[in-house]
């Protein structure tokens, strides 16, 4: 049974329709994908359907932009009510906030003298419910100014790079709660990835199990390496955790991450899945 529980499709910013995504993991062999584009549900309804339709299980799921000592992390939510308010309410702020600082961030290219406009971002985000960094990004390689999505962030985008605005993000303690409150089962994603390591230290994430019922880690992740996954995963059996592996799926624009790359063991899933039932909420 191969099991990928984090992927994006154009409703947030990876490349494939909701139905594209879930066809082509069938295709790739896979049984069990959970969708989680950042910060919104708006794919999954579409990505349950095609699941339906096409036989793959599909678990309705979430990435939260979440920020912890000022850092950014992100948390990973399985089996949502996909219409809790409080929930929904805090991604709105973060959707919001993320379109809201594109006209400073479009200036700030201005002054680097590169000339992108708000037409050509919305152009790139296809209909995505917020536009992000990744589809300035886009932007960039489409003008020719850098060669993909990484050379963006490392040349423009990152934090403490010149086109870099802040946005309003969710502490993840609070994050961690709402997805208990929609019901749902809280995993980190890529706990230590791009500089996750720092702030998400062994004691810390042993305080976000005992004091905030944290569930998972992903141990499995690209942006791990041999090492890292292991030492995870053994930490994430001391505390107790749910341990996963993914993809990390993104589309035509991230070809590194091939759907299915990285999967889940089918004992964690089925865990994962009584979790969620133990809550109340839906997979
Ligand atoms: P935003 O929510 O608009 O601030 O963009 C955040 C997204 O940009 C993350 O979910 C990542 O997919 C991507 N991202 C953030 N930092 C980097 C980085 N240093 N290199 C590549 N991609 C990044
Ligand atoms: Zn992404
Ligand atoms: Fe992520
Ligand atoms: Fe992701």
């Amino acid at each position: 049974m191969r099991i990928d529980l984090h992927t994006h499709s154009r409703v947030s910013d990876g490349t494939d329709t909701p139905t594209m995504l879930v066809m082509k993991a069938f295709q790739a062999g896979l049984d069990v994908i959970a969708l989680t584009d950042h910060d919104t549900f708006d794919g999954v309804p579409e990505a349950l359907e095609a699941g339906k339709r096409i036989g793959l299980k599909v678990v309705p799921g979430i990435e939260i932009s979440c920020k912890l000592e000022g850092k950014t992390i992100h948390l990973l939510g399985y089996g949502c009510d996909l219409w809790n308010r409080a929930l929904n309410e805090e991604l709105a702020k973060v959707r919001v906030g993320r379109t809201q600082r594109l006209p400073e961030m479009c200036e700030r290219l201005r002054t680097l003298g590169i000339d992108i406009s708000l037409e050509e971002l919305m152009e790139s985000a296809q209909g995505a419910p917020s536009i992000g960094r990744p589809h300035v990004a886009d932007a960039l390689v489409a003008k020719g100014i850098v060669a993909d999505r990484q050379e963006a962030f490392d040349r423009f985008l990152a934090s403490g790079r010149p086109a870099y605005v802040p946005r309003y993000s969710i502490a993840l303690e609070r994050a961690i709660d709402l997805v208990h409150e929609a019901k749902g089962v809280a995993v980190l994603a890529h706990p230590w990835g791009r500089g996750g390591k720092e702030v998400l230290t062994a004691p810390v994430i042993e305080r976000l199990v005992r004091a905030h019922g944290l569930e998972g880690i992903e141990t499995d992740h690209q942006e791990h390496d041999r090492d890292t996954r292991l030492l995870l995963f053994e930490l994430g059996a001391r505390l107790g955790l749910l341990r996963t592996g993914s993809s990390d799926y993104h589309g035509a624009k991230r070809p590194d991450r091939p759907i299915g790359a990285y999967t889940t063991r089918k004992s964690a899933y089925l865990e994962l899945l009584s979790r969620i039932r133990a809550r109340g909420g839906s997979a």
